[in-house]
């Protein structure tokens, strides 16, 4: 909202992130503002796992202008609230996988939000 509209350094017709972001495909959403959407995961890993995506297309985190970074962590701020509340979840972890070999599998930025709940059994490798 009032937010500058940022310009990709490329885009991708058959991007499926690219395509939900231009509502081409449906999704489950979160919340949406200028330059991200967050939608809920197909394949939630804990209950409420969602995702924050840049409507623009880049691969990685690297690829991204710095001046998004701000409005990035602030949407899976906003996006924690909501389902810290919605869930009744106890924490979250926010996750983002950079490459291949780091786990990525859709090549285009994303950030994972996975609520946690006391016992859920969800092992995250690092910790
Ligand atoms: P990553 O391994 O970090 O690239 O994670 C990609 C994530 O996108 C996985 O958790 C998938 O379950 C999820 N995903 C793939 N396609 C869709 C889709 N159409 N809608 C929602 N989530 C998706």
């Amino acid at each position: 909202m009032g937010k500058k509209e940022v310009k990709a350094k490329q885009g991708d017709g058959e991007c499926i992130f690219c395509k939900i972001g231009r509502g081409e495909i449906p999704c489950r959403k979160v919340l949406e503002n200028d330059n991200f959407i967050v939608f809920y995961d197909v394949n939630p890993r804990t209950k409420g796992h969602c995702l924050i995506v840049p409507k623009k297309h880049f691969k990685t985190i690297l690829d991204m202008p710095s001046s998004l970074y701000g409005e990035f962590l602030e949407t899976a701020k906003e996006a924690a609230f909501k389902l810290l509340k919605e869930h009744r979840a106890e924490g979250f972890n926010l996750v983002l996988n950079n490459f291949e070999v780091a786990g990525q599998v859709v090549g285009h930025v994303h950030m994972h939000l996975m609520p946690r709940y006391k016992d859920d059994g969800f092992k995250l490798c690092v910790g």
